[in-house]
């Protein structure tokens, strides 16, 4: 088996991958922040790390897979001062912030489980972990890396930066960071423009505040990724993962956090996905052009042409090596759904084959071929989990098994063992490393074509104030876990709970 392979954004290059203890790797993802939907963005780093899980499984690694539930302490804009984004949400909509934890938490597993992706083996919360968090500040004040202003604990950049150097993950200079950041204000409690908060002071009105020594207040959000990874990692631990976008903040931050408080670097390899964009755009909240999974798997948003199955979905990520942009657009869509449809059809038929000693003998080029083509599987998987290049080898294979499937190829012109091991190989990385499974276009249509007659029924009964119709067909479908919603202009959209 060739040697897995990693790009560790470190380093800026390729590495071979060495645990630290043998057969075990510990994983950490930065997880999702649960006061809002996950967007497909998101869902695109989830992914990704999940078929990293799964590839380091198949490899025979016992993995721990630790993604956080960020559900405190991250603030608005990513800033140190100001409401956190669950209490804002939940003054919004008159709820407790745990109740905005909860429902958003749900959301995103059950998101996760549509795109069939494993839970991972340990999911800590912020507020779980607030002791931890505490005693982390601590160590970090007493080793003279942080300094208490009026209740809030400060990391000193400027200090940390004359023994490590601060930017070393995106390969920056201080003072190139310096000369991005905007000047200290007359107000700021700050000592150096780039100092981030570990613990933030809590006005009376901050819903969710916890005692301190420093006073009550709440964990600034990197902090949260230190400690937890500690705990359950150890002091430093194999990978670390999570959106390009935090690279140069978040994970810096944690780096800096760990090196002041253990005096170790947290993490051997790090790694970072590229961004899904819809027009060059990168996929974001405040862009507004973040599709929820559930709009793309019921159509229902404006941009889409029709509704995508999960498993389409997946599939087009898949065919996007991780560091790659990912640009979202229908025709891709409407692409990817037909090479997977391509694919898994040879599949199918690939499973049944039965080898039998032809009259044939074996044709020696092609058995060649097959088994060429298969090694390539993992030779290109754990080339930094090239998917994209694993699927281009599997499409190569696809006129051959289907040759095999209309008998103009004899199945018995390859060897039995390279019958097995194609079909092993099939099965191997698309259901378990892939983690794909058959997706049922009918059934999919079938329920378009049905939601299409229901919203046509309503609009009708509207129209002629038969609210009892309209009602009733609201009703029964929401009984069903189908939430029908009437947009302006008299539009109607729909999606499954
Ligand atoms: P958040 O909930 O905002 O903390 O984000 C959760 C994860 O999604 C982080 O790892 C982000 O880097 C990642 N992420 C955010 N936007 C995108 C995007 N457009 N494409 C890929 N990953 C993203
Ligand atoms: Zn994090």
């Amino acid at each position: 088996m060739s040697q897995l392979k990693i790009y560790n954004t470190l380093s800026r290059q390729k590495e071979v991958f060495e645990p630290i203890l043998p057969n075990h790797v510990g994983l950490y993802v930065c997880g999702p922040t649960v006061y809002s939907d996950v967007h497909l963005g998101n869902c695109r780093t989830f992914i990704s790390f999940d078929i990293i899980y799964r590839y380091l499984k198949y490899l025979g690694y016992k993995v721990r897979y630790v993604r956080n539930i960020t559900d405190a302490g991250h603030l608005e804009g990513d800033r140190d001062e100001g409401d956190d984004k669950f209490s804002k949400k939940a003054r919004l909509e008159q709820l407790e912030p745990m109740e905005i934890v909860q429902r958003y938490t749900v959301g995103f597993h059950k998101v996760m489980e549509l795109f069939n992706t494993l839970p991972p083996t340990i999911e800590p919360t912020a507020t779980g972990h607030i002791t931890e968090q505490i005693r982390m500040a601590q160590q970090i004040i007493d080793n003279g890396y942080a300094y208490v202003v009026d209740g809030t604990v400060y990391f000193d950049v400027e200090k940390y930066n004359k023994e490590k150097p601060y930017g070393i993950l995106t390969n920056r200079k201080l003072e190139d960071l310096l000369e991005g950041t905007r000047e200290l204000g007359g107000q700021d409690e700050k000592r150096g423009r780039l100092d981030f908060a570990l613990w933030i002071k809590a006005g009376p009105e901050h819903l969710m505040q916890w005692p301190s020594p420093w006073g009550m207040g709440f964990p600034g959000w990197h902090i949260e990724c230190s400690a937890m990874s500690e705990k359950y990692l150890g002091k430093q631990f194999d990978i670390h993962g999570g959106g390009m976008d935090l690279a140069a903040t978040h994970h810096t931050n944690e780096i800096a956090q760990s090196q002041a408080c253990y005096k170790t670097s947290p993490v051997r390899y790090w790694m970072h996905t590229n961004m899904l964009t819809v027009n060059g755009v990168r996929m974001s909240k405040s862009a507004g052009n973040g599709f929820l999974p559930e709009e793309l798997f019921s159509g229902s948003h404006p941009l889409l042409e029709k509704a995508y199955a999960p498993m389409n979905v997946r599939f087009f990520m898949l065919q996007t090596h991780y560091r790659s942009t990912l640009d979202f657009s229908n025709e891709a869509l409407q692409a990817a759904e037909k090479g997977m449809k391509r694919l898994w059809d040879a599949y199918e038929a690939l499973k049944d084959f039965e080898w039998e000693a032809g009259e044939n003998s074996i044709d020696a080029e092609l058995n060649d071929k097959v088994n060429k083509l298969v090694a390539e599987f993992d030779e290109h998987m754990s080339d930094d989990f090239n998917t994209a290049r694993v699927l281009a080898s599997m499409f190569e294979l696809v006129p051959v098994i289907n040759s095999m499937k209309d008998k103009t190829i004899a199945i018995s012109a390859i060897a039995k063992e390279t019958l097995e091991l194609l079909q092993a190989k099939f099965k191997d990385y698309l259901e378990d490393v892939f983690g794909l499974q058959a997706v049922n276009e009918a059934d999919n249509t079938k329920l378009q074509g049905v939601m299409q007659l229901l919203i046509d029924i309503r609009k009708e009964a509207k129209s002629k104030k038969d609210f009892a119709t309209s009602d009733k067909i609201r009703n029964q479908l929401a009984a069903l876990g189908i939430n029908l919603k009437d947009e302006k202009g008299g539009e109607m959209s729909w999606s499954v709970e």
